[in-house]
């Protein structure tokens, strides 16, 4: 790689003078100028390469310019760039289909939008519609979106500068087995609790008030916080009892990250409605969307649907949906998700744990992983308290530092640090890159 520090100095110039970024307070943030990618690769114009260890914001799932999703984007624009989503098109079409073809029996029907929180919006709307009922229930520890009822979803402090929402919506504890919120002592457990505590939750809300449930798969961001065993059905089960509408939300995990179509697949559950952006088409053009169940469709067959957007099923993001297809099928991801998880990522995190005393636990599923840092291992004190900015999350910000230095970029939040590569990854580098990982947590052992 050669340095071109002109260009360096004119992009972070017109970015700092110019660039509005998410979630930040401006001034004390220094974006990454990135001159390009490849792969699961991407480097900046100082001459660093990174290993993408977070698939940019989990959404890369086939990597930086993957050969079949540029030549699709750049063939579906030569033929027809855009088309109101009122007249019938026939990649929109494909990827509905290709959608409904690998969701359970009686998906199908798919709404598109832009992403995922207008998914999230549009799928409550549906289950308000549907029931006639407005509340709805989610979990803290939870990701929905930035948009008003993404946000009020949401179960992080970034609802916090929203609130009040409109107070519709219910908060309740999900299973999390490594600090359970019921003091339960095994899986099992966990389940059994934090159902009871689901269904009290429902009761004292009143059932008859609440449209739906919305729960991530696998929580994504609030901690890879995969259900233990029975949690899901379990779900569905009070969802049925008391008329309530299951929505899985499947932005960050659908598509492949853990190595099925939908991650609901891998629980022995069927959802209502899914959500889905990201991984659909890797992000390349915005796309996400509701995958509708069979019964929730046909309520819309002769009422009619209060909801649309300009771009819904955008042909140059359906165009890369369906290369996205193409290339899972053709390459066998979802394969080569399950195994790279099982015979890499698994025991390498567990020799990892095993090295380092502010490894407090590792876990995940096929290539989605969360490494959870702790001041001490039996009190499982986190190694950064919640919600650490500033000082306060000095050993995490250490941690990324190293591995960035390393040339390994990942995600951190709070006291965790995620492992999301590309699932295209090679096995090589994604080897070198856990071995990065493992010398950067030196950083954290430091501050016990
Ligand atoms: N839901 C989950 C689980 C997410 O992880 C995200 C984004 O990270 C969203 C919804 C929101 O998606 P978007 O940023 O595309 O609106």
């Amino acid at each position: 790689l050669t340095a071109d520090l002109t260009a360096d100095a004119a992009v972070r110039a017109d970015d700092r003078a110019h660039v509005f970024h998410s979630w930040s307070a401006q001034a004390l943030i220094d974006p990454l100028p990135v001159a390009g990618g490849q792969g699961s690769t991407f480097w900046d114009y100082a001459g660093n390469s990174y290993l993408d260890f977070s698939s940019q914001l989990v959404n890369l799932n086939l990597g930086h310019q993957h050969p079949d999703l540029v030549q699709a984007i750049q063939k579906q624009a030569g033929r027809l760039a855009t088309i109101q989503p009122s007249m019938a098109n026939d990649v929109r079409g494909e990827l509905a289909r290709r959608i409904s073809d690998v969701a359970p029996d009686g998906f199908e029907k798919v709404f598109f939008t832009n992403g995922g929180a207008d998914a999230n919006e549009n799928a409550v709307r549906m289950a308000r519609q549907f029931t006639g009922r407005r509340k709805v229930l989610s979990m803290y520890r939870s990701y929905h979106g930035n948009t008003t009822t993404a946000i009020s979803l949401t179960g992080d402090p970034r609802r916090w500068a929203n609130e009040p929402g409109d107070g519709s919506v219910a908060h309740f504890f999900g299973p999390y087995t490594y600090r359970s919120p019921f003091h339960s002592d095994s899986p099992e457990q966990e389940t059994a609790r934090a159902l009871e505590h689901l269904e009290q939750t429902i009761v004292l809300e009143g059932a008859q008030t609440i449209a739906a449930v919305i729960i991530e798969t696998v929580v994504g961001t609030n901690g890879v916080l995969v259900p233990p065993p029975g949690y899901l059905p379990g779900v569905r089960e009070l969802c049925d009892k008391y008329g309530i509408v299951y929505i899985a939300d499947e932005v960050m995990v659908g598509f492949g990250r853990i190595g099925e179509w939908f991650a609901f697949q891998a629980f022995d559950v069927v959802p209502d409605l899914v959500t889905f952006a990201k991984g659909v088409n890797s992000g390349y053009v915005p796309l996400g969307g509701v995958v509708i169940s069979d019964r929730i469709a046909e309520h819309f067959d002769t009422v009619t649907f209060p909801g649309g957007l300009t771009y819904s099923g955008h042909p140059l993001a359906c165009a890369a949906g369906v290369a996205t297809f193409e290339v899972f099928e053709r390459d066998g991801i979802l394969e080569r998700v399950r195994d790279l998880g099982q015979r890499v990522v698994e025991p390498a995190l567990h020799e990892i744990a095993r090295r380092h005393p502010s490894v407090g636990d590792v876990r995940g599923r096929g290539l989605f992983w969360a490494i959870e840092l702790v001041r001490d291992r039996e009190s499982r004190e986190p190694l950064v308290p919640f919600n650490a900015t500033g000082v306060d999350a000095a050993p995490v910000a250490a941690v990324m530092a190293a591995a960035k230095k390393g040339g390994v970029w990942p995600f951190s939040h709070f006291n965790r640090v995620h492992v999301a590569p590309p699932l295209v990854i090679e096995e090589e580098e994604l080897v070198r890159g856990l071995d990065v990982i493992d010398g950067a947590l030196h950083a954290a052992d430091e501050y016990l």
